[in-house]
């Protein structure tokens, strides 16, 4: 049974995406009116408006976004509109998309640095490494194309000179993954402080991922009667 319940309304969705936007400011993983979130709909998505500030977005300022780049609202979707649409069509195990511009992610992607197999939390993202795709122009479509090849048995990944992705299944969870990988990419960038720190190998994440999976680990746990 999936730990996250997706809300069952249109209006409960939009008020999440709006609650998450602002949380994704106050934890400090992003600035102004950078990032961008969205959630499965139907067979649509409701994303954030773009550059609006977070603090003034009311969930009537959330844009319903259909195929074809059709979109409904008061407000023009985020310019990363297709990067969101494109996962959300290719990777039917995703509800959520959360892009940031936390700032020790961004930096090792300034460098065109993927995270590697430092820390078994790495696993996290869903493999042994989160990749960087190569940089492109914001709200293009060559930037979602590189991002979702970078994506490819992944749950995270980082745009170079640009931000980072997360995805998951729920929108709570697509943050917290955004977190995570903010967090490994600071824990990186200090660890190289003094010199390239050893990887584990692919058998002990292999071995720390079938665990998590053995645990749930990372899911939300019911609440308890
Ligand atoms: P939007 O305000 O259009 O969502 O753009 C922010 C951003 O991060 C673009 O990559
Ligand atoms: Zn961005």
């Amino acid at each position: 049974m999936p730990s996250e319940v997706t809300p069952a309304t249109e209006e409960q969705l939009r008020l999440e995406l709006v609650t998450v936007a602002r949380r994704m400011n106050a934890c400090g993983i992003n600035q102004g009116t950078s990032g961008n979130l969205s959630v499965r709909w139907g067979d649509g998505l409701l994303i954030t408006p773009s550059s609006l500030p977070y603090e003034l977005m009311q969930p009537e300022d959330v844009v319903l976004l259909q195929g074809g780049g059709r979109w409904q609202g008061r407000r023009r979707p985020s310019s990363e509109w297709r990067l969101h649409a494109d996962v959300l069509a290719r990777r039917p195990d995703i509800q959520a998309v959360v892009h940031c511009h936390s700032v020790h992610a961004t930096a090792l992607a300034c460098h065109g640095l993927a995270i590697p197999s430092f820390h078994y939390m790495v696993v996290m993202a869903g493999g042994s490494s989160i990749r960087c795709a190569p940089y492109a122009t914001f709200g293009t479509q060559t930037l979602s194309d590189l991002a979702l090849a970078a994506l490819v048995d992944r749950r995270a990944c980082l745009l170079a000179q640009h931000g980072q992705v997360a995805l998951g299944a729920g929108l709570d969870q697509a943050l917290r993954l955004a977190i995570e990988v903010e967090t490994l990419a600071r824990m990186y960038l200090q660890a190289r402080l003094i010199g390239d720190p050893p990887l584990l190998d692919d058998r002990e994440m292999e071995r720390v991922a079938a665990a998590m999976a053995e645990i749930h680990y990372g899911e939300t746990p019911e609440p308890l009667p």
